[in-house]
């Protein structure tokens, strides 16, 4: 058998990708991949449909998610790998953050019609459908209304951290992040770094529990590859990695596009399994009550 190529950094609509679960576990088939994460924003609703269309597939599925955190008043994503995705505690933190962006596709609606930009949020959640609403959906309400030319226009001009139309997401804390995702029985993976130029903060994330960095992702080249699999050696974390798919992308799907083999997941498992032996049986996460997958 060849190497078994996993992709851990998946999006679907249940927050702003435009594939459902089972059309993402089609893609991982046919790109014939051993095993995959769900890690949609703020959500862990699609999870339970993505277990069952991986399964038909005799696909590997690790629940997840991707939690928007900040750190010295900086955007940080944190990604939680074989999270228990009906964890109360979590559920509860993680439906906030939900309200918050829907709260926040108001907000952005008035500061786009201050722009001049008729567009209301019926219109933006009409075409979210869902409860985890981003910026994605609000670029392509935009483009379907021909309100803007392109989906790289509407973030470039009104979108962009800095341009007139964004607003904030609710703040939680890195750290907070972190413990959430551990509170979950989850391992916390700091996402794209090679995106945020967050080098700064790893020494703190680590502090505060961080279990591993993403190194793989479709806009890190390979030094930078190189560079984040060193920062992870050195400080005892895991090394991931994922496309960070959210639906077709310039006509396919970057599902499976970034290379990133099985060798990690073994080792992610194993980290988890040294912390919390009852968290994993025969390779299946096993849903355990909050309580008892508390870490230390
Ligand atoms: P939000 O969670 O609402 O802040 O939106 C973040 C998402 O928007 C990211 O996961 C990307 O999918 C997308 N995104 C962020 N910045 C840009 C950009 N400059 N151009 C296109 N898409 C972007
Ligand atoms: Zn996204
Ligand atoms: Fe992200
Ligand atoms: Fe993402």
């Amino acid at each position: 058998m060849g190497v078994a190529w996993i992709d851990l950094h998946l999006h679907t609509r249940h927050s702003d990708g435009t594939f459902t679960p089972e059309q993402v576990a089609s893609h991982a088939n046919k790109a014939e991949l051993t095993a995959i994460s769900l890690t949609d924003h703020d959500t862990t609703e699609g999870c339970a449909a993505m277990a069952a269309a991986t399964d038909r597939y005799g696909i590997e599925f690790v629940p997840g998610v991707e939690l928007t955190a900040e750190m010295g008043g900086q955007e940080v994503h944190l990604l939680g790998y074989y999270i228990n995705p009906e964890n109360e505690v979590f559920l509860r933190e993680t439906a906030k953050f939900q309200r918050a962006r829907q709260e926040r596709i108001i907000e952005m609606c008035k500061r786009l019609n201050a722009q001049g930009i008729p567009l209301r949020p019926e219109q933006v959640m009409e075409l979210a459908r869902c409860h985890s609403p981003g910026r994605p959906h609000v670029a392509r309400a935009m483009v379907g209304l021909e309100l803007c030319g392109s989906f790289d226009e509407a973030f470039a001009r009104y979108l962009k951290k800095g341009r007139p139309a964004w607003a904030p997401k609710l703040k939680v804390s890195a750290a907070e992040a972190i413990n959430l995702i551990h509170a979950a029985g989850g391992l916390a993976v700091m996402a794209h770094p090679g995106l945020t130029q967050m080098d700064p903060s790893i020494p703190g994330l680590v502090e505060a529990g961080l279990d591993g960095i993403e190194c793989f992702h479709t806009k890190h080249t390979p030094a930078l590859e190189r560079q984040y699999k060193d920062t992870a050696h050195r400080h005892g974390l895991l090394v991931t990695g994922g496309s960070d798919c959210h639906g077709d992308s310039k006509g396919k799907p970057l599902i499976g596009t970034v290379l990133v083999a099985y060798a990690y997941l073994d080792a992610m498992r194993r980290r988890l399994h040294s912390d919390h032996p009852a968290r994993i049986q025969n390779g299946k996460t096993v849903l355990v009550p909050s309580t008892q997958t508390q870490r230390g």
